[in-house]
């Protein structure tokens, strides 16, 4: 019975009752290759050994203690992310959404710490996806996820992504940051330019904007690098992380300069839950793979192979994919005709892919799968569009 649940997701009619690695079983007995990883979660893939027993063995220990008492965990994992980064000062919440509201908040705190009450704007990008909250609809700017929500929160002002003629012509006194996503995740697996991340680094400088860089589907170690920023050779100001960070574990993270954060003083945010011990356990885990030698190259290698792979694929299926697209282990296959049509045929083929927006059918591998993961996919991928170009299957 689904009766009792709000009916604010359309489901598919499958349940798993256990995974490994790269792989869900179904309470079918099913096994299926899982490239969604709950959309961008679980990185590490499942039931990792390593992450298992960290949170086992804090589970024996203690659970939660609240922010009114160091939690020792925290404190490492939140030095060992400052160690890897742009950022000084680190907080931890439990979900993408809490990670950007934290940093909409720091982004006012700042210009009324630095005498600039007056800027409280943030230009974001058409398209963009930052959340659920009612800021954070506001700052996506999708319709279909505003409606029926008015009166909308003001304060965001849209611009075309990609595009430094509109932001630079959105800019004005009341201007404070600039929210984008490095690459766009629900908006359909779309890459920001390097030159583009590069001149909003520069804008930002020559105005005295904070850049707030949304990491949280496109960060830890997504794209083959920690932060799919570092492609670009720049840093933000802030940055919220969420998805991968506890490799399933509900956690996010915002991150910040020591300049950026300055407002941010005892009792001007705040959390229950957030960097709880259990989380803090499982997130320093993560760290732990995700910082082995080699790690990020691997994922690097195997998008690469993934990317290759994926090209000769669309060459042979004009009909049903027209474009791959992405980075590292972020990638989208835009369809000729319906997204959901393919990420259903895949499903009867055992694969789990994630739709998206403009069309797109999103591969979220976890990062830890090699070649052999890899063929099976391309495997299934192939059946499937001959399927729906209506060849044999
Ligand atoms: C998923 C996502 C969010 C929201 O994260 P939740 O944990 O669902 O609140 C925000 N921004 C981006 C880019 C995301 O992919």
């Amino acid at each position: 019975m689904t009766d009792a649940l709000m009916p604010v997701y359309a489901r598919a009619d499958l349940a798993f009752e256990r995974g490994e690695g790269a792989y869900l079983q179904s309470s079918e007995g099913d096994w299926y290759l899982d490239f969604g990883c709950g959309i961008a979660v679980t990185s590490l893939g499942h039931a990792h050994p390593r992450l298992v027993e960290a949170l086992g063995e804090q589970a024996r220990k203690v659970w939660h203690v609240s922010n009114l008492y160091r939690i020792p965990a925290g404190e490492r994992l939140a030095r060992r992310l400052v160690e890897r980064t742009f950022a000084e000062r680190v907080f931890f919440c439990n979900s993408g959404v809490e990670a950007n509201e934290a940093g909409l908040k720091l982004v006012r705190k700042y210009h009324d710490a630095t005498g600039n009450p007056g800027r409280w704007r943030v230009i974001t990008c058409t398209n963009a996806f930052h959340g659920r909250s009612l800021s954070t609809i506001a700052a996506g700017g999708n319709q279909k996820h505003l409606e029926g929500f008015a009166p909308q929160v003001e304060g965001f002002d849209h611009v075309a992504f990609n595009n430094m003629n509109e932001l630079r012509n959105a800019i004005t006194d009341e201007t404070a940051a600039i929210l984008v996503e490095p690459v766009q995740g629900e908006g359909g697996i779309k890459p920001a330019h390097l030159d583009y991340l590069r001149a909003l680094r520069e804008v930002c400088d020559e105005y005295g904007l904070l850049l707030f860089f949304d990491e949280i589907q496109c960060g830890m170690g997504r794209t083959g690098k920690l932060f799919a920023h570092e492609w670009a050779d720049i840093t933000p100001d802030l940055m919220s992380v969420a998805k991968g960070i506890g490799s399933g574990f509900p956690m996010g993270a915002l991150l910040a300069t020591e300049k950026a954060a300055q407002g941010m003083t005892a009792g001007t945010h705040g959390t229950t839950f957030g960097g709880n011990p259990l989380a803090m356990a499982v997130g320093n885990a993560v760290m732990d793979e995700m910082l082995r030698d080699g790690f990020l190259d691997g994922v690097d290698r195997v998008g690469r192979t993934l990317w290759q792979r994926l090209q000769d694929l669309a060459a042979r299926y004009p009909r049903v994919i027209e474009e791959v697209r992405g980075a590292g282990l972020m990638l989208g296959l835009k369809c000729v005709g319906s997204n959901a049509d393919l990420v259903a045929e895949l499903r009867r083929r055992r694969l789990l892919t994630v739709p998206g927006g403009d069309n797109v059918v999103r591969l979220l591998p976890p990062l830890i799968i090699g070649e052999a993961e890899v063929d099976e996919a391309l495997d299934k991928l192939d059946r499937a569009c001959a399927a729906l170009s209506g060849g044999a299957a």
